[in-house]
């Protein structure tokens, strides 16, 4: 039983709780959001740190809380509870330039650079993970398949729809093939022209909204992943079926549905990149694709510790701010600095994709190390806050329940060990 200034006279609205005035509730933006002033790089120096940022890429940030605060904040806890995205939301994700960040102006997109997606994807995490899912899988995969793989036909039609109104979806899972991707049974049959996809696809994110999906199918099982051919599929393909979304624990907005192939026809002219060489493109982008989940997760745990440590030094008892105990402060500042080793990894493996040199050991620690702390800090928060952090009229359990996801998809946890350890073996 909490104390008596913690009843929450139980109706559909909060009566009379005499919490501090930092505890807003979270429909309202957090109006605290403290975490790490970055300043603009000074172009003196000669290695800059990896927490500053370029001109553009402090003016994508600023721009990018203002319309998280301003615009996805209020709706947060309305789209969790009902599992979907406000049209407005994706609405201004287009508006915003926020689909196209890294295509080609010649497209319309902001020819930003992959920095530039990563803080994009950490700023609309710590409002809402779910939105910045949408985001992540849009620049980091979708329309990067298409800009390093597609023809210029196939970049000229698709990507200026993928940066004003179209959503894209990534379709490898299925039933049989998880961790295991290329163990994967959709197949592609040449016919003529045009290529027949039969199969199922499952988990698959933003397929609700999508209007074209990436599809990895098998033209040819008797040669194993080998035969692995990426495809551009319409939605008002015939035979594209959208199962039912699934009823999650975290990132509920964000839809994830099983897809269904019957006979889905698609033109040879669909094909992205080479015939047989789908399984590499896979691989290829979700060791970049890990930094943007790293990202999220990132995002997610710094805006649930940004939003808890106000209420911890307002929150009076034994007649004490509770962050005035020790024994809070050094779980404060544990946190804190995974939180800042989780920063500087995310940032250093963007940094190299951006330099071009090796990344995928950095990419797979950044992905697994800022999963595991986002559901620490998360858990912490819940702590530190009590039994109001319990409950769903504030943010912290929401964040504790999207924070799941980071240790599943794009590679389990135990898939970015094995990668570590693969190039540790390697190097040694
Ligand atoms: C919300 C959500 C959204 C998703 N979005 C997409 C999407 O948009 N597109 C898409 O294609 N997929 C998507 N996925 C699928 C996701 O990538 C897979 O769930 C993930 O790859 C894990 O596969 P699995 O669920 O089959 O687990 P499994 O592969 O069955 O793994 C189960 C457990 O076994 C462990 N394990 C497996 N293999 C090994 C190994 N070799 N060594 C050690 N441990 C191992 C794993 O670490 C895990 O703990 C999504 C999933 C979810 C839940």
């Amino acid at each position: 039983m909490g104390s008596p200034a913690g009843w929450l006279l139980r109706g559909s609205k909060l009566l009379r709780r005499n919490f501090p005035s930092c505890l807003s509730s979270w429909k309202i933006p957090p109006s605290v959001l403290k975490s790490t002033q970055p300043e603009a790089v000074l172009s003196e120096l000669p290695f800059a740190p990896l927490q500053m940022f370029t001109d553009e890429e402090m003016m994508i940030k600023t721009a990018v809380k203002k319309f998280a605060q301003e615009q996805i904040a209020p709706l947060v806890s309305t789209m969790d509870e009902n599992s979907r995205l406000e049209k407005s939301i994706i609405q201004g994700l287009f508006q915003q330039g926020l689909m196209g960040i890294e295509t080609d102006t010649k497209y319309g997109g902001t020819g930003a650079s992959f920095v530039s997606s990563v803080i994009v994807i950490e700023e609309l995490a710590k409002v809402d993970p779910s939105v910045s899912l949408m985001c992540d899988i849009q620049n980091t995969i979708v329309n990067k398949l298409i800009k390093k793989h597609g023809t210029e036909e196939q970049k000229a039609t698709y990507l200026p729809k993928l940066i004003s109104e179209t959503v894209g979806s990534f379709c490898l899972s299925e039933a049989g093939a998880g961790s295991d991707a290329f163990a994967l049974k959709t197949r592609a049959d040449k016919s003529g022209n045009y290529y027949v996809i039969n199969g199922s696809k499952m988990w698959i994110s933003s397929a609700e909204y999508a209007g074209l999906f990436v599809v990895f199918a098998n033209v040819n099982p008797a040669i194993g992943h080998k035969g692995i051919t990426c495809f551009l599929v319409e939605r008002d393909t015939e035979g594209l079926h959208i199962g039912k979304a699934e009823k999650k624990l975290g990132i509920r907005a964000s839809s994830t549905c099983p897809l269904t192939f019957e006979n889905v026809m698609v033109p040879e002219a669909n094909i992205l990149g080479q015939i047989g060489h789908g399984y590499k493109y896979a691989i290829g982008i979700l060791n970049e694709g890990r930094i943007g989940i790293a990202a999220q997760m990132l995002g997610l745990a710094q805006g649930c510790f940004d939003y808890t440590i106000p209420y911890t030094k307002e929150r009076i008892q034994f007649g004490k701010r509770v962050f005035d105990f020790q024994g809070l402060q050094h779980q404060v500042a544990q946190v804190a600095t995974q939180l800042e080793a989780a920063r500087l990894l995310t940032y250093n493996a963007a940094r190299l994709v951006v330099a071009g040199k090796p990344f995928i050991k950095e990419a797979a620690m950044a992905k697994y190390y800022a999963s595991e702390i986002a559901g620490l800090t998360t858990s912490k928060c819940i702590e530190w806050m009590g039994g109001v952090g319990y409950t769903k009229d504030y943010p912290v359990e929401k964040f504790f329940r999207d924070a799941k996801i980071g240790t599943i998809y794009e590679g389990a946890s135990n898939i970015q060990l094995n990668t570590i350890a693969k190039h540790i073996d390697a190097e040694y």
